[in-house]
């Protein structure tokens, strides 16, 4: 089964993660000077012939999950990683408040639905993660659920995890590589970013009042975050928690965890045998007498 790359990112995957150990802004070897965005590019052009193989291998799919506070750069994170990837083999799904037509199924059902076939890359921006995030920080959003017995809030949560690790394992174990990204900014980055939104004409339809509201929540928010990444990095399902107070570092960062984890794969073209040589021989000499 897949196992997770090193990275300093990486949430330990024994329940020890803690907030505290893990930073909005990059470690001190970042260096400024640095051109983060070629460095981005050569990894991206290294991810481009990564999923050449992907594909032909076809016998993996890759599931990258984005979950972040508003304007810590989801939307532009997972343009940077599909630029150079084929759009054919490639396909991003954004998960908001769910319809009534899905809250007629188990939380689990309208991300499983969108799942990326063998050879190919699936995006999740937000996902079933919203389940143990924005529903913790906002309970009464399981009155709207459905569900059958009367909500014990002590144990939901344990629950649910328990949920999202077996589904996890179930795909890591059928060859599906999970890796998950928190984009972690800060309250005070955040406000910068809404504050250009209002101030920039040409920011002002992302801005949403609905963020500002979702803000006055930053704490419940940290406390969903730490509990969920504690409870659910696994080696075959890894959580990385990117600094993202610095946009193309966070960038460089994860595009670099997605080209690492590929490579680890030791992907191959698919080698012919001797029959199907030998198919291949008759054909090239058939189209030699002009077939
Ligand atoms: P953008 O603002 O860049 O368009 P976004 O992902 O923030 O992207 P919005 O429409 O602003 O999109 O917000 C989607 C909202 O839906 C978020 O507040 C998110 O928490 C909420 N959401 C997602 N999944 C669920 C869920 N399962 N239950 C309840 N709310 C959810
Ligand atoms: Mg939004």
């Amino acid at each position: 089964m897949f196992k997770a790359i090193e990275s300093e990112f990486l949430v330990p995957t024994d329940g020890s993660f803690t907030l505290s150990g893990s930073s909005t802004k990059p470690p001190s070897s970042f260096d400024n000077n640095k051109d983060y965005k070629k460095k981005l590019n050569k990894v991206i052009d290294s991810i481009q012939d990564l999923q050449k193989i992907l594909y032909a291998y076809d016998k993996h799919s890759v599931l990258l999950i984005f979950q972040a506070m508003d304007a810590a750069g989801k939307d532009s994170t997972i343009r940077a990683v599909m630029s150079g990837i084929n759009p054919a083999g490639c396909q991003v799904f954004s998960f908001k408040k769910p319809s009534s037509k899905e809250l007629d199924h188990d939380f689990l059902w309208r991300t499983n639905k969108s799942l990326p076939e063998r050879g190919r890359i699936g995006i999740f921006n937000r996902s079933y993660y919203e389940e143990v995030l924005v529903v913790r920080v906002h309970p009464k959003i399981l009155s709207y659920q459905n569900l059958p017995d009367k909500v014990d809030l002590d144990h939901i949560w344990s629950e649910r995890y328990e949920s999202i690790q077996d589904l996890e394992k179930h795909l890591a174990r059928n060859g599906t590589v999970i890796l998950k990204f928190w984009l972690n900014v800060s309250k005070d980055e955040q406000k910068n970013r809404f504050m250009s939104r209002i101030d920039n004409q040409e920011k002002q339809w992302k801005w949403s009042s609905a963020d500002l509201k979702e803000r006055g929540h930053w704490d419940d928010y940290m406390n969903a975050y730490e509990e969920a990444l504690k409870n659910t990095s696994a080696t075959w399902a890894p959580w990385y928690a990117i600094p993202a107070d610095d946009k193309p570092f966070m960038r460089y960062s994860v595009a670099k965890i997605i080209k690492q984890t590929l490579e680890s794969l030791n992907l191959k073209y698919p080698s012919l045998d001797e029959e199907e040589r030998a198919k291949l021989k008759i054909a090239r000499e058939q189209l030699e007498s002009d077939y």
